[in-house]
């Protein structure tokens, strides 16, 4: 059920990372990470919270320019605690790194969970929390009106967006489920995005899915531009 009219959504700039030679996307030099906050009537939910601190490998191999997920929501009028909900993309450090900032519950994918206790997939201690936090998804559920994750393997295989729908309005925030805007308009997936080869067409069948949704527009966690329509 869609709500009477869209609500606000602000983008959060969480960080920034000076991107390794071996990385995909080496040859942009950077890469910015990006959260958003849908302003919910229920209360503010937050998609993703960034890179945390202190991590000695993280910043050996990425040199991050970390801001504060309490700070950025502060900027945009949301007290941190007032969060109802938080949705995690997926569990890599770039998007889960600031989730012990918050109290609220934080959604992600049954799929996300096993991966994330893999060696080298993520930070551990960033993607730990006490279990009660924890509201583990299996596939796409509605989490408010208006307000519906839906699973988007590929990227991870337990990787998810959000919809949000109000008026003729439908806003995706697909997460990394597109590196680019431009990626989402062309409908392709680099391979470098896909958590390995085999993943790589569950990924583009991933990102078909939200564009079969007429999203009239989709954010994404790596890229400031907005995809619409018309662009
Ligand atoms: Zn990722």
């Amino acid at each position: 059920m869609p709500l009477p009219a869209l609500p606000r959504i602000d983008r959060l700039e969480l960080a920034e990372l000076v991107l390794p030679d071996w990385h995909p996307r080496a040859a942009d030099g950077s890469c910015v990470v990006l959260g958003y906050v849908v302003h919910h009537p229920d209360g503010p939910v937050v998609v993703d919270t960034g890179v945390g601190r202190g991590n000695r490998l993280i910043e050996d191999l990425y040199h991050p320019t970390v801001h504060d997920l309490v700070g950025r929501l502060a900027e945009v009028g949301v007290d941190e605690r007032d969060v109802v909900a938080v949705v995690c993309s997926h569990l890599h450090f770039d998007h889960c790194g600031q989730n012990a900032a918050l109290a609220a519950p934080v959604h992600v994918q049954a799929a996300e969970r096993p991966v994330a206790a893999e060696p080298g997939y993520t930070v551990p201690e960033w993607a730990t929390l006490p279990d009660e936090q924890w509201r583990v998804v299996d596939g796409d559920a509605d989490l408010a009106e208006g307000l519906r994750v839906v699973a988007t393997p590929g990227h991870t295989p337990g990787h998810q967006s959000v919809v949000v729908s109000g008026g003729d309005d439908v806003v995706v925030l697909g997460g990394q489920c597109s590196y680019t805007a431009a990626e989402f308009a062309a409908g392709t997936v680099d391979e470098g995005d896909a958590h390995d080869a085999s993943w790589h067409p569950v990924a583009v069948e991933s990102l078909r899915r939200l564009r079969s949704l007429h999203p009239t527009r989709a954010l994404f966690a790596h890229d400031r531009a907005a995809w619409s329509p018309a662009s």
